[in-house]
């Protein structure tokens, strides 16, 4: 009797230790299949009988309980078990929302008859022989409302029985589970909504900027025009022309500004399509030199390109916005004008532009962030030149979908050079991943398969 006792009290102290250890497993911050994985190992050394355990977890997504932790079996093996609602044992005893403990071969096959032979299959090569148990216990883990998934513990051993008193140990470390469980989702909810509140923000100081940026020309635009129209003012022919004038540039600035924020949502949307062929350079950068000479007589730009250059392969509609971006930016930032230059450079496998300008320059701790979007340098010289940190960007996307590069170099008060490189036509560029193309698809490994084990 007394030998009874003292083994009673071990097994108590047993699982008191294991329950506290199991719960310090919460506080190490695990990704959630590790601490599932670390508190299900700690339940064999106290049920000696038991052999097999499987965390199955509901995913509401497949439609399917699908294994989260496992021991005794082979771990790759078993994940590809998914079990619908109802099936076999997890399926019940997770709509019942109760513990149960089956002890004979009989009860064992009344619950587990509607398990589809697919899954029976898997779980008999995951654990190396056939999936015949002799004994189970199965707990809920669920907090409050919310039902998660099942716990189940298994012995394959003729002869082997769980006891009742077993119960309450199991269920415990399903209650741990499921705080593990609830814990981790709560993290991901919140991350969710703090990636939701500062893409809003992004959102709102992003319309914010360029809700000014657009003011500052019309503002001009507004004015010229009111004074145009006064009635009691006589505008000389010079003055009129001159009013007109501004207010044409006034109006290109706002027509630019407004490409570049089309073009952008293009890019956030994945929608740049380019339609690509062989290209010269060298007549690309002639057609847009031409173009933004036409818009300043303060600046000299020179093309120093080769008409050997090798030829490359891209779409000329987006290389020509790529070279209007920058030598935009180039004239933008060189209000004392000056030389723009653009030189090539050809290497083994592509060609490299370079636009340089006398310029303001760029601070070398801006050189990187300039071609991340709405990001504009801030200080005394940048603080009046309009723009709304989309140019780079644009052209950073453009060049990336060819294959190619771009980068900048600067020294403050001297200029800036922007370099961009496009592959040569008969050099394949690596093909582009595109985020969110390689999303990994849920399967149920019994497909409509509708027969039962038996
Ligand atoms: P935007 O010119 O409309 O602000 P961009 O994306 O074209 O936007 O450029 C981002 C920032 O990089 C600019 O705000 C400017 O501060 C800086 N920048 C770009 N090109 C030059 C240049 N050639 N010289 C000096 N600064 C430049």
């Amino acid at each position: 009797m007394q030998l009874i006792d003292q083994a009673k009290d071990h097994r108590l102290f047993l699982e008191h230790q294991t329950v506290i250890e199991a719960a310090r497993v919460l506080k190490q911050s695990l990704p959630l299949s590790n601490s599932l994985e670390s508190i299900l190992e700690k339940v064999f050394p106290v049920i000696s009988q038991a052999e097999f355990g499987v965390v199955m977890i509901w995913d509401q997504a497949s439609g399917l309980f699908r294994p989260w932790a496992s021991f005794g079996c082979d771990p790759i093996v078993i994940k590809r078990v998914g079990l619908r609602a109802g099936e076999s044992i997890t399926g019940k005893v997770y709509e019942e929302g109760i513990p149960i403990i089956l002890n004979s071969h009989q009860e064992l096959d009344r619950w587990m008859e509607n398990m589809r032979p697919g899954n029976y299959s898997i779980l008999s090569r995951s654990v190396g022989h056939e999936f015949k148990n002799t004994c189970i216990i199965a707990a809920p883990i669920s907090v409050t409302a919310q039902k998660f998934g099942v716990l189940i513990i298994e012995s394959f051993i003729e002869g082997h029985q769980f006891q009742q008193g077993d119960i309450p140990f199991v269920q415990a470390m399903a209650d741990l589970m499921a705080i593990a469980i609830d814990y981790s989702r709560q993290v991901a909810r919140a991350d969710i909504i703090r990636q939701t509140r500062e893409a809003e923000q992004l959102r709102s100081e992003m319309i914010a900027t360029l809700s000014h940026e657009l003011r500052m020309p019309l503002t001009t635009i507004k004015g010229y025009s009111t004074m145009l129209l006064m009635d009691e003012v006589q505008w000389s022919k010079g003055q009129v022309d001159e009013y007109l004038h501004l207010i044409d540039e006034e109006c290109d600035n706002m027509q630019s500004m407004i490409k570049g924020i089309l073009d952008s949502s293009l890019i956030d949307v994945n929608q740049l399509s380019i339609d690509s062929q062989p290209l010269h350079i060298e007549n690309i950068a002639h057609q847009v030199v031409n173009e933004i000479q036409l818009q300043t007589a303060s600046h000299r730009l020179i093309v120093d390109l080769s008409s050997s250059l090798p030829t490359v392969f891209g779409d000329p509609r987006w290389i020509k916005q790529v070279f209007r971006n920058i030598l935009d930016n180039a004239v933008k930032y060189s209000p004392s004008g000056g030389l723009i230059v653009i030189h090539g450079e050809v290497r083994k496998e592509d060609v490299v532009i370079s636009i340089a300008d006398q310029g303001i320059g760029i601070s070398p701790e801006d050189l990187i962030p300039i071609f991340e979007k709405y990001y504009r340098v801030k200080n005394n010289h940048t603080r009046t030149i309009p723009g709304t940190g989309l140019g780079l960007p644009i052209a950073r996307a453009i060049i990336e979908v060819h294959g190619g590069r771009i980068w900048a170099d600067s020294k403050l008060g001297q200029g800036t050079t922007v370099f961009f490189s496009l592959p040569i036509l008969n050099i394949k560029p690596d093909p582009q991943v595109l985020p969110g193309e390689s999303k990994p698809v849920d399967f149920d490994p019994c497909g409509d398969e509708e027969g039962t084990r038996t």
